[in-house]
């Protein structure tokens, strides 16, 4: 849910408590408990809002002794095997000490293996897994999401995000569990889908552009992805004010939370996104509304280059110059010098002026050079109506040195 959080978390939220919990119930867990816990009454004193998930960088049965050992001084309320195991070791209502300073507000799951091994994440421990949180999640009301950033992120290098959580996400300066192998994207799809099975997508939030500055073609169109909602395909419908209505642009139906608009008549533009899971489609977003104007024409070829004409040019240094064009962006030179019967390719500058000062290396011969301009539609014609490519309408000069 990248840049939108604030509001559809809440939505979030709201959604998978009440049309949930039914179907969700705790999977059965082996108990074995651990002496390295604070003890609490939460959720009455402390609100349970987020799952902080580990990996014990060992086996289960020696996570699950070092947890047992009062020596340890750590602990996770529970520990899930690479066969799929849970071993709960410590009750949810008491603080386990997982995560520092967010114990009190977390639940913490080890997953049996290593942050930096792929095979950690067995389809036995994930299937596990994903029952194990998705309970969670509809039993403390804990949103359905994973959360974006680390604790760098915020004031005084603390994270204060609720959801479900990576411990590396709480403590980037000493810990990297469970690692850049664990499926956060499918994971919390298969969460949400366990939690509320049967439900299509909530309406997409977070459209752009909207209402901001005019919007040149193409014009990219995005909106929050909803991967917890394990959307597989978006309708897309743009509209065009004529005057008097709306009339439609254009839709289409990306797999991804984005897509572009192609513009050919300026003016005002709006459109909505409605989003679809195996459950089927989701209400409409509310209209975001944009100034869309068609792309420019491509740059005019440059004119009055410098030097050109057959003129000698004595060294060290040639400053080549022309005329500016309106609306570029950049310019690209091209120049050749003449050796051996042949104009031969000399180097190819970028700049972002018009001029260009160059140190020619070969010296007593002729130089042919063109430049062409660059705007947001791409490149214009080159100078002299010939190209390099051609040898023709190229500018020419001598070099004494
Ligand atoms: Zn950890």
């Amino acid at each position: 849910m990248r840049g939108f959080q604030a509001v559809p978390v809440a939505a979030v939220l709201l959604w998978a408590s009440v049309a949930a919990s039914a179907q969700v119930s705790k999977p059965p867990v082996k108990w074995s408990a651990s002496p390295n816990y604070t003890s609490s009454t939460r959720e009455s004193s402390y609100d349970i809002d987020a799952v902080v998930i580990h990996t014990t960088e060992g086996t289960y049965s020696g996570a699950v002794s070092w947890f047992k050992s009062p020596a340890s001084g750590v602990s996770a309320h529970y520990v899930v095997s690479p066969t799929g195991e849970i071993t709960q070791m410590v009750a949810d209502d008491n603080i386990a000490w997982h995560a520092t300073y967010y114990n009190k507000r977390s639940i913490g799951i080890e997953c049996a293996g290593y942050a930096g091994k792929a095979s950690t994440w067995t389809p036995a421990l994930l299937d596990s897994l994903t029952k194990l949180v998705a309970w969670l999640c509809v039993e403390y009301d804990v949103p359905v999401v994973h959360p974006s950033g680390n604790a760098y992120d915020e004031p005084d290098d603390t994270y204060k995000k609720s959801g479900v959580v990576a411990h590396s996400q709480v403590q980037p300066w000493n810990k990297s569990d469970p690692g850049s192998y664990f499926p956060w994207v499918s994971f919390m799809a298969d969460v949400a889908a366990l939690i509320a099975p049967g439900t299509p997508p909530p309406a997409p939030l977070g459209l752009s552009p909207d209402g901001d500055a005019p919007a040149t073609s193409p014009v990219t169109l995005t909106w929050s992805p909803m991967d917890e909602f394990a959307v597989d395909t978006f309708h897309v419908q743009i509209e065009r004010w004529n005057g008097y209505a709306w009339v439609l642009h254009a839709e289409g139906f990306p797999v991804a939370a984005t897509t572009t608009a192609t513009i050919s008549t300026a003016g005002y533009y709006r459109f909505a996104v409605w989003a679809h899971n195996a459950a089927g489609w989701g209400p409409g977003s509310a209209y975001a509304e944009f100034y869309g104007m068609p792309a420019p024409p491509v740059p005019a070829a440059p004119a009055a280059l410098s030097p050109s004409g057959g003129t000698s040019k004595w060294g060290p240094s040639v400053a080549f110059k022309w005329g500016a064009v309106a609306g570029a962006d950049k310019y690209e030179m091209y120049l050749q010098y003449y050796s051996g019967g042949s104009y031969k390719y000399y180097y190819a500058w970028t700049t972002t002026t018009n001029s260009k000062t160059v140190w020619p290396s070969a010296t007593y011969t002729y130089y042919r050079w063109w430049v062409r301009a660059h705007n947001s539609s791409g490149w214009g014609p080159w100078s002299g109506g010939g190209s390099p490519s051609a040898g023709t309408g190229a500018a020419k000069f001598y070099f004494n040195k």
